[in-house]
């Protein structure tokens, strides 16, 4: 073999850190604080501010590998966490504040957190933890809705102005951690996923590709997606690669918020989970024009499907252009997105939207395939369903400790526990999460077509359909729908609804007319949930 002749120049976060202060010193960071009030950083300020962090905690005695958590809103101070931690060699760790206080003290624990930096709003949830994680040393509070209260642990800025706004990073490699993220647990515990600076950074140039995400120098970036599910899907790391204008949200993810913020700051690009957009497009629907989006290049929609009339809706109705999105934890997260392809491009309006509406195709450096139980590679005919399986250099390796051995192929793919079709143009269609899918008779149903077809009715707001036990057929579809304001639909009608494009026996037995679909820590809908209150309804 020849080897190739070029420097071994390492790919780390503190390169992107130093690249935003040398080049986009001006760029505004905007931050909302919880009384609602806006705070502007420029980069030049936030660079000077990641390494008073980093001195900060190099006197506190963080070292290389050690894990500083955060429980925190997205906002400046989590972006100074998500650099200045990692490029001083240590390892920075997102706890999700919308777990129960068992679960992030299981996980502050797994982990070994030895630094929590945590929001001042955030210090009633944070006391039912701390107690329970005895790695931790020092607790530093962003004073997000007023100052550290006497006895909570250091103040955030306070310790800040008291350190130098430079810092000489150490060169580390590439494949030492970054970031740790945890999993949600839906089954078992919460696993860790360990990011390093070389997946970071790779994920991060190849999000920043025009058919992935696309994110470029002139755009405002609203993270709406937190920063505690899966580095809000590398939107930091991207802005900050690029010196795009970052947007954060604080804890107001309501729609007239998120509004307001993205007409009043002329954001171009922002990125959330369905269930945030249903609500966006439900108050534009009912009051047009009220807010100037016409800075507003794209939404990036990901994390569960995003069905097809929202798609349409924001399209035909506010011209607002969709972009779908799949990943998870375990892939950093992007794996897919949908574009339209030359060849699809051309085809009619209903196959531009379905390639639209599915979950794409894999981004550059990550491989999917799909396969029955016993592992064959099914054909991509559009049909054939099974379990989807990825690989990159953005995909996990292991968990973090012992654990999950059994998420891995032995040829090297990552079991993603999604049943999937694939079409012949390589566009990927989530029927089902595995745990997820409804096994009638014979027949596999998936509650994800039901539920965008029902989504598109005119009456409902949000549907979640589920098995519930049934003594004949073991398990059929129940649909939970929250209607419209003032809207009214009847099982009739919902049924005439579907029964254009589904099977009779893809119905739903019964539709369960609820106030609010129970949601997951990352704001998907919560079917286990909704099996354990409903799922005997069928057995009367
Ligand atoms: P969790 O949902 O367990 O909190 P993740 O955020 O890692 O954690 O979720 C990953 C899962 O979310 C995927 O395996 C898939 O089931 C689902 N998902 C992500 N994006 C999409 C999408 N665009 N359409 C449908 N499902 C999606």
């Amino acid at each position: 073999m020849l080897a190739g002749r070029m420097m071994d120049f390492p790919l780390t976060v503190t390169h992107l850190l130093e690249r935003a202060r040398s080049y986009f010193p001006d760029t505004e960071i905007v931050s909302r604080r919880p009384d609602k009030s806006l705070v502007r950083h420029t980069y030049a300020e936030m660079h000077g501010r990641a390494c008073q962090l980093a001195n900060a905690l190099t006197r506190l005695g963080v070292r290389k590998g050690a894990r500083v958590a955060t429980l925190s809103w997205n906002h400046v101070a989590h972006l100074e966490a998500y650099l200045a931690v990692p490029a001083m060699g240590a390892v920075v760790h997102t706890l999700n504040l919308r777990l129960h206080p068992n679960e992030i003290t299981y996980i502050a624990r797994h982990a070994e957190d030895e630094v929590v930096i945590v929001d001042h709003s955030l210090l009633p949830l944070f006391a039912k933890v701390r107690d329970g994680v005895p790695s931790i040393r020092h607790v530093i509070v962003v004073p997000d809705a007023g100052p550290a209260p006497e006895g909570s642990g250091h103040d955030y800025e306070a310790l800040l102005a008291g350190e130098r706004p430079e810092h000489d990073f150490p060169r580390l490699d590439e494949n030492a951690a970054a970031m740790i993220c945890y999993t949600s647990g839906t089954t078992g515990n919460p696993k860790g996923v360990v990011y390093s600076h070389r997946s970071t950074v790779l994920h991060t140039l190849v999000a920043c590709m025009r058919d992935t995400i696309g994110v470029g120098e002139d755009d405002v970036v609203l993270p709406v997606v937190p920063m505690f599910h899966a580095a809000a899907w590398g939107l930091p790391y991207s802005a900050v690669a690029t010196g795009a204008k970052l947007v954060f949200p604080g804890p107001h993810l309501d729609p007239a918020s998120l509004l307001d913020l993205m007409a009043r700051e002329k954001v171009t690009l922002a990125a959330g989970v369905p269930t945030i957009w249903i609500g966006i497009l439900a108050a534009l629907d009912a009051a047009p024009g009220t807010h100037d989006l016409s800075s507003m290049r794209t939404m990036i929609i990901g994390g569960s499907a995003a069905p097809a009339s929202m798609i349409e809706g924001f399209q035909k109705r506010h011209g607002l252009e969709v972009t779908h999105a799949w990943g998870m934890t375990e892939t950093n997260p992007l794996g897919t997105v949908a574009r339209v392809k030359r060849s699809v491009a051309g085809r009619d309006e209903a196959q531009r939207l379905s390639a639209r509406a599915s979950q794409g195709y894999a981004v550059t450096f990550v491989e999917k395939r799909h396969v029955d139980d016993t592992g064959k590679v099914l054909p991509r005919d559009g049909e054939t369903m099974g379990e989807l399986e990825v690989r990159g250099p953005w995909v996990a390796a292991s968990y973090y400790g012992d654990e999950g051995h059994d998420r891995w192929t032995s040829d090297g793919w990552f079991k993603t526990g999604d049943v999937v079709t694939i079409d012949a143009d390589g566009y990927m269609r989530i029927t089902d999460r595995s745990k997820d899918v409804i096994k009638s008779g014979g027949e596999w149903i998936s509650s994800v077509a039901l539920e965008n077809a029902l989504m598109a009715h005119p009456s409902v707001l949000e549907a979640a359909v589920f098995a519930a036990r049934h003594p004949r057929w073991d398990e059929r579809p129940l649909a939970a729908i929250v209607l419209k304001p003032g809207k009214t639909a009847t099982n009739a009608e919902l049924d005439a609804h579907l029964a254009g494009a589904f099977a009779k026996i893809w119905l739903p037995d019964d539709y369960l007319f609820v106030e609010q679909i129970p949601r997951t820590s990352t704001g998907k809908f919560l079917k286990s949930k909704l099996r354990e209150q409903y799922g005997d309804h069928l057995m009367k």
